[in-house]
Order: C-alpha cells, then structure tokens, then sequence
C-alpha cells in the first residue's frame, strides 16, 4: 500500500502540480533520534560558527529567491511580488540573529553576597514548529533564525497545502552548512502532532495558527510540562480619528485589509472610523479598494490573488452571507466569481451587529468590517470586544488621544499612524485568545531557553 500523501494544489486553478509521501511513523522516529543526536554536540558550538551557517542561510535565500517565490505563489496563491519580498525579508531576519544573538544571550553578573553570581542562557534541546501557509518562508524563518541561534535544534510540521516549501526550507538549512540533524522538515497531519510533543525527545512547541490549533496544542504542551509560544489569530483593529490624514490612512488601510490576498493574521479587519470624518474616509477607503486588481498572482499587475484553498473561501463566503442575512450593508464585493481557483471578490461591510459571525471570528480574507463610533471610548469599546488581542492601528495627530489608546488598547502592538508589520528588532504577539510569549527581537530568542542562575560561593 502506498503511504498516505500531501499535495500541492495551486489556488489559481485547482491543479494539483506535486505529490509527497508523507513520512511514517518510523521515519519520524528516525528524525526525533536524529535531532537528539545532532543536539548533544550542537549545543556546544560557538556564536560565530552557528552565525557562518545563519549568513550562509541568508545568502542561499537570496540566491534561490525567484525559485522559492514561485514555489509559494503556486502552492498558496500569494502574489510573486509578496513572496519575492517574504524570502528578502527571512534573509533579513537570519542576518539580524547571526549578528545579535551572541549579544541577546550574553551572561548577566548580578551582585549578590556570593562571591560571584550571573545568569547564563543555554538552549533546550528539540523545539517543535507547528506553522500555517499564509506566510510560508517567514513564518519559519522568524522561528528559525532566533531557536537555532539560541543553540536548539528545531523539527518543522508546516501547514499541508504548503509540502513544497517545506522541504525546501530544509533544502535550505541544509545547504548553508548546518550539521545533519540541526533541522528537519517533518510531513505529517495536524493529528500527529500532539504524539511527538508528547515524546520526551521533545522540550518546548512553538505554534502559529487558529485558535483552535493553539488551544489543542498548547493543552498537550500544558499537560507535558513543555514551554510554548502560541500566535494565534487576530481581529485587529484600525482606528481613524479626526484630526488624521485622512488619503494616507485610506490607502494605507487598503494594503492593510488586502495584504496577502487578506490572510493574514495581522491584517486590519475591523476599520473603527469617527463619526466626524466617516463618510469622507469610508468614500476613499471603498473606492481604493474597489481599484485593486484580483487574478493571477504570477502577474505583477495583480494586487489580490486566490485564496489559499477552497474550504477558506467557502468560510469567508458564509460569514459574509450571515452578515448580509443579519442586516449588514454590503458596500463592495460579496458574490462569488465564476471559474476556476479560489478567488474571492475584495468586499466591504458595515452596519454590522453583534449577533453576526463577523463580529465575533476572524475574517481571513480580503473583507473589510466598517465601524462608526461617536468618540474615543467608543473607538476602544469596540477595539477591545473582541476575544482576540494581536496587533492595532491608530490614526490620529493628537498627543492625547494617543496616549490613552498606547494606555487602553488590548492587543501585543500598537502602530500610530501606519499598518502593522513585523520587524526582526521588535517583539512580536499578542494577548487574549491572540496568544502568549513573543517571536523576535531578543524577547524572541529568550523563548526557548534555560535562563540558568549561576552563584559561586
Ligand atoms: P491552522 O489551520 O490552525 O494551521 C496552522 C498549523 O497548525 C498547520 O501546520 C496545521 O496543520 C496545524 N494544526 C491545525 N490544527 C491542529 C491541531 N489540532 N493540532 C496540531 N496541529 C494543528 O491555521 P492556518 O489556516 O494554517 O493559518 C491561519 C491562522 O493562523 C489564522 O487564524 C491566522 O490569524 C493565524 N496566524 C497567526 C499568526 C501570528 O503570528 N499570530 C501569523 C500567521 C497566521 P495542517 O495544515 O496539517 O492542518
């Protein structure tokens, strides 16, 4: 009998264009043994050695970048230009922790009465990654770059749509130089994650995903006792006061709504706009977004490609009939294109109530929620009502105002006046059902590590 497999389904058309075995359980077996092996004399190698083969990485992702941007465009429906910029920004970001690392993880002196204490860092040994396809190169990379620094090996379950790149991220690691074993590609389902977090070969799981993934995985980490980050999904919000300028915080709300075909985690999916500037924002918000260009993503003068798979788009469709069912006015979008792929008109809504879907999930796909609040409070009452926490966005000139949402909002970021972005040299998270612990910066790289106490004598 054959062994179960994934494929890669390119979202523009439906076309399954590869097919991989999934590995067996021995063959994982191998892979956990393996990566135990490769940690025990890993674990001892210096900063600049880990730092050659973290640039080496760089330099192969800059080299192979047209090859990994199509591979990703064809696998999940992301534009060429977007993934072309994904891979500069891993680059980026593997060049960030090979120069800073070392200084990250530097021993602490403390005074204490001990002849002399200090904190040292040392790494865990196996870190499991669980990651989605939305970002496929970056969501990795941003786990890589720090956990393998830091000392630790690391083992990649990626999302199942997305096998190509998959392995050719490991292609990658393996290529820069890294020793055999520092890190494997694992394919596997969603079921068999929670066996190998389990396993004692394992120590810690990073996780980025759903909700529901994080709550199924961060319960198996809770019940081994196994440290875990989790980003999670996000409904966040972009808030528009008076006093902003009103065409930057338009366009820009455009790019942050339809990001990544609009998958994606910190994408702004709720535009919170006071009532004094609503109809001249929202007119220029719907006709930018009613401009973009949704087709092929291969093309450069395609702004919004498919999305990632059929069942996403059946979502998003059904939330945004709910809303329309429930009295929601429907500004642009909401019908279904006929053809092949998963495409998914640009859409905006308001008039939106609570009892509908869209207020309580997240919306991953390219459909803005328009809000009118009447002052502040209002703006950080609906901001805030939601489960989720990630990431904000404010428009406003005022000193005041801004103080009091950096002060008030619920979420892990706040951006004033310009859309969220991940940085390697800023932490990245959120709180609520958005997760726990943080990606990047030196907070980052203190995820996964044994903060050691040393005090002698
Ligand atoms: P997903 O369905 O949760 O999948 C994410 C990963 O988790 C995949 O590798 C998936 O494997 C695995 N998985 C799913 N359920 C699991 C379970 N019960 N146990 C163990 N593993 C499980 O999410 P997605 O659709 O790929 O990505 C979209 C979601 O990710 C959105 O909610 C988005 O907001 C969130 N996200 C968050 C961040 C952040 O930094 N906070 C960044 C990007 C995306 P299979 O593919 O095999 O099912």
């Amino acid at each position: 009998t054959r062994a179960p497999q994934m494929h890669s389904i390119n979202p523009a058309n439906g076309e399954t264009f590869h097919s991989y075995d999934m590995h067996t359980s021995a063959q994982v077996d191998q892979k956990l043994t393996a990566a135990v092996t490769a940690f025990q004399s890993y674990r001892c190698t210096t900063f600049a050695e880990r730092a050659a083969w973290m640039n080496h990485a760089a330099d192969v992702l800059d080299a192979r970048k047209q090859e990994l941007a199509e591979l990703a465009t064809q696998e999940m429906g992301k534009t060429l230009a977007s993934a072309l910029q994904e891979v500069e920004k891993c680059a980026r970001t593997c060049r960030y922790f090979a120069n800073n690392a070392e200084k990250f993880l530097a021993d602490e002196l403390v005074h204490t009465e001990a002849d002399q204490a200090y904190v040292t860092y040392q790494p865990l040994g196996v870190v499991l990654a669980v990651m989605p396809w939305n970002f496929p190169y970056w969501q990795a990379f941003r786990f890589i770059a720090p956990t393998l620094m830091a000392g630790n090996v690391g083992l990649l379950k990626h999302a199942s749509n997305v096998p190509g790149c998959a392995l050719a991220i490991e292609r990658v690691l393996i290529e820069a130089g890294f020793p055999e074993g520092v890190f494997q590609t694992l394919l596997i389902g969603s079921k068999d994650v929670e066996a190998i977090l389990k396993d004692d070969r394992v120590k810690a799981v990073s996780l980025t995903g759903s909700e529901g993934a994080g709550r199924s995985v961060a319960g198996t980490a809770g019940a081994s006792i196994k440290t875990s980050v989790m980003e999670l999904g996000g409904s966040d919000p972009f808030i528009v006061m008076p006093s902003a300028d009103l065409d930057a915080a338009a366009s820009t709300a455009v790019t942050a709504r339809t990001i990544n075909n609009g998958q994606s985690c910190i994408a702004a999916k709720r535009f919170i706009i006071h009532e004094a500037i609503y109809d001249a924002f929202v007119q220029r918000f719907v006709e930018g977004l009613a401009a973009l260009k949704l087709g092929d993503p291969l093309l450069e003068t395609t702004d919004v490609g498919p999305l990632a798979t059929p069942q996403i788009r059946d979502d998003l469709h059904a939330q945004v009939q709910d809303a329309v069912e429930h009295g929601a006015k429907l500004l642009l979008g909401g019908e279904l294109p006929e053809g092949e792929g998963n495409f998914y008109p640009v859409t905006a809504l308001s008039e939106l109530k609570s009892t509908m879907q869209v207020w309580n999930e997240e919306v991953f796909g390219p459909v803005a929620l328009i809000f009118k609040v009447h002052d502040l409070a209002g703006a950080i009452q609906i901001a805030n009502g939601t489960r989720f926490g990630l990431a904000s966005s404010v428009w406003t000139q005022d000193d005041a105002e801004r103080a009091i949402f950096v002060r008030d909002l619920e979420a892990g970021s706040v951006f004033v006046n310009s859309m969220v972005a991940s940085d390697p040299r800023l932490p990245f998270g959120g709180v609520k059902a958005s997760g726990f612990g943080r990606e990047l910066s030196r907070h980052g790289i203190l995820e996964f590590v044994n903060i050691k106490t040393v005090s002698i004598g």
